[in-house]
């Protein structure tokens, strides 16, 4: 199959899952995750119209996205790996939405570097709901406390909540979770859901889905 059908295929069970959920159309947007390939591999999902994309590296992204984004300056995009906060300055000149705020020391970095910068890329706090020790973020008790001092001390307005669940598990308990969680903290988009699970993550109320293979193919 071609790049086009497949993300094709990936509208079309977007489409289904929000009809399935009762949910109206185009309430989930789709993040189309493009890390490990080249501008030239991305280049036909912009020409199909995609223009929300979804990065997990500051110096990758350096390397394609200036120029893919003076090709199309209306393209949106996200940063969903986690951040250092040497590279708060990178990501906040290149990227429109930070997904991966998951510490303390990120979020006064960011705030540091927006205001220095005069930008405002959009905020998600990134939440560890499968409490794994390896992979970053918050955990979900201590969301509601760090989202407040996000935006009370620091002055940062967050918009959003990602997961990625624990590989092994049913992901939906993960997803029904965050859902809480944003209804609990007063936020309002939730990123949750890849090529494996997008379908059960419309179900649980997310607002975007970050699908990588499905469209793009095996990195
Ligand atoms: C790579 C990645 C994705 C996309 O994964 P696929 O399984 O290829 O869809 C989504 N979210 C994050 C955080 C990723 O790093």
């Amino acid at each position: 199959m071609e790049l086009q059908e497949r993300l094709n295929e990936v509208r079309l069970r977007i489409a289904a899952g929000e009809r399935e959920a009762g949910r109206p159309a185009g309430s989930v947007e789709l993040v189309a995750v493009s890390k490990t390939f080249e501008a030239d591999a991305i280049r036909p999902a912009i020409d199909a119209g995609q223009r929300v994309f979804g990065e997990n590296r500051v110096q990758e992204s350096q390397g394609k996205w200036p120029e893919l984004k003076a090709e199309q300056p209306d393209i949106e995009l996200h940063l969903i790996g986690p951040l250092q906060s040497n590279k708060a300055a990178d990501a906040v000149a290149l990227f429109d939405v930070i997904e991966t705020v998951d510490r303390e020391k990120i979020a006064r970095a960011l705030a540091e570097e927006m205001k220095r910068q005069g930008k405002t890329p959009r905020l998600y706090v990134e939440v560890n709901t499968g409490l794994e020790p390896q992979k970053a973020g918050i955990a979900p008790e201590e969301v509601p406390a760090f989202v407040a001092h996000c935006r009370e001390e620091l002055g940062l307005s967050i918009d959003g909540l990602m997961c990625i669940p624990p590989a092994e598990e049913n992901p939906g308990p993960h997803f029904a979770l965050l859902a809480k969680l944003a209804r609990k903290c007063g936020v309002e988009k939730l990123s949750m859901g890849m090529s494996g699970d997008y379908e059960t993550a419309i179900a649980f109320g997310a607002t975007s889905v970050r699908v990588g293979s499905a469209i793009f193919g095996v990195r």
